[in-house]
């Protein structure tokens, strides 16, 4: 059974407005993986002659359209994937604001967060015109602002969907797509975003439009990618198919649920995505807000998300019937198996998370430093998630997809 926790329509209507508007490749000296076909990355020597020579000749096959290249950021051990199959290169563990920035933890928090993140190589933060009804983007420009790191050392993305309360400043029309985003670079104080993400699918906007619009911020430089969140695949490759058919631009990735509880989506319908189209996957609520940690274990903290205005459905599910047994009683079953690999229910689950093919980066939520330090122990579980370990997850779990043949 698919769980979906975050972010199920009927979540978002009993949520408050506010958020509702809510193979490794070799990098310089770099990267954690062998030479691939040419040796130690060298160009083959014009005039060579012998087998080797022309073996090297031989052009090199293109890499398994399934292999996200990973290298590994030195002094930090962060990973870095390609975003899709474009050429940006992110951080595979990203931070988002929404919730906290702006609203539930301080400014200052907020600072130590992305402070700690960025030292420790994340290079992903996401955000939306929507969060704290616009403060996580003004807390997140602030900070970036007061810290003065270069431009091009982070990526910043938003989303566009829900900005404000007439008409006409919401949904993905060619009129919100640009002013909304002027919006929230006026917040981030930034010059242009990333990636802009059409948050939600607009039935009310035509698709043609929409791609139309997403290629004009982009020309205008506004934007440098774009991408969707929270859409089907069909709408998905429906906005490629008009960007190959009118020469404008696709999207590059899909923000999409996926954690132990939620996982059709991301391992049924993302990856064939991403090989058929290069659409890659960046993946949020990791923990399904909270839930997958023993921190809920037969009640709610004091201070928690479920205890905030306007989150009463999470502490609804962590209290009705089918919540204790859907997420908590299973995440107690895998606490054993945390322990024998030595770290938390939330590294595990992080690093499964990762672990997905065609994953460019999973947006972590945190309300603390020492959240955000404990996720990042994440990488080290990643490389021990054998894929015995792997199945025995699945075994416990009982809700893997149906592979698709
Ligand atoms: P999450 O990992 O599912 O939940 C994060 C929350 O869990 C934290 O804020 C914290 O809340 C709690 N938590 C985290 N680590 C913990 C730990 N070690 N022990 C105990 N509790 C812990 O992530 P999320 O915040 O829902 O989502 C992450 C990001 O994904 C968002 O910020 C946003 O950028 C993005 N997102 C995108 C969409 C979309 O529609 N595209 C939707 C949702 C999210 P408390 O401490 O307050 O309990």
């Amino acid at each position: 059974m698919q769980v979906s926790i975050a972010c199920t329509e009927q979540n978002l209507r009993s949520r408050s407005s506010e958020d509702r508007l809510c193979g490794p490749r070799p990098g310089p000296g770099g990267g954690n993986g062998g030479p691939v076909g040419g040796g130690h990355g060298n160009p083959p020597r014009e005039g060579g002659s012998g087998p080797k020579a022309r073996a090297a000749l031989v052009p090199r096959p293109p890499a398994p359209a399934g292999s996200l290249r990973e290298s590994t950021g030195r002094g930090t051990g962060m990973k870095y994937r390609n975003l899709g199959k474009s050429g940006l290169r992110v951080s595979c563990l990203g931070l988002g604001t929404w919730v906290t920035f702006g609203s539930q933890i301080s400014d200052e928090t907020a600072e130590d967060v992305l402070t700690v993140a960025y030292e420790h190589g994340v290079n992903l933060f996401d955000t939306a015109e929507v969060y704290a009804a616009g403060k996580a983007e003004r807390t997140l420009g602030n900070i970036l602002k007061s810290k003065g790191w270069r431009r091009s050392s982070y990526v910043i993305t938003t989303k566009i969907f829900g900005g404000g309360q007439a008409e006409t400043e919401r949904g993905l029309s060619r009129k919100h797509i640009i002013e909304g985003l002027q919006g929230s670079l006026e917040r981030l104080q930034l010059g242009y975003v990333d990636i802009v993400f059409a948050n939600r699918s607009d039935p009310n906007s035509p698709m043609e439009e929409i791609v139309r619009a997403m290629t004009y911020v982009i020309n205008q430089g506004l934007a440098l990618y774009w991408g969707t969140s929270r859409w089907g695949a069909a709408e998905i490759m429906e906005a490629y198919s008009m960007a190959r058919q009118f020469n404008l631009i696709p999207p590059v990735c899909e923000q999409a649920e996926h954690h132990l509880f939620q996982r059709e989506k991301g391992e049924m319908q993302l990856p064939e995505l991403y090989h058929k189209i290069g659409v890659g996957s960046v993946t949020w609520s990791p923990l399904a807000c909270g839930l997958i940690t023993s921190k809920y274990e037969g009640r709610v903290p004091e201070t928690c998300r479920a205890t905030i205005k306007g989150y009463q459905w999470l502490k609804d599910k962590v209290q009705s019937e089918g919540g204790k047994k859907q997420p908590q009683a299973k995440v107690m079953d895998l606490l054993p198996m945390a322990h024998q690999l030595g770290c938390t229910v939330a590294q595990l689950a992080i690093a499964w998370c990762l672990r997905s093919e065609g994953v460019s980066s999973v947006l972590l939520g945190v309300s603390s430093a020492a959240q955000l330090l404990e996720h990042l122990g994440a990488l080290q579980v990643l490389s021990q998630l054998t894929p015995q370990t792997v199945m025995e997850i699945d075994g416990l779990l009982g809700n893997k997809p149906p592979s698709k043949k």
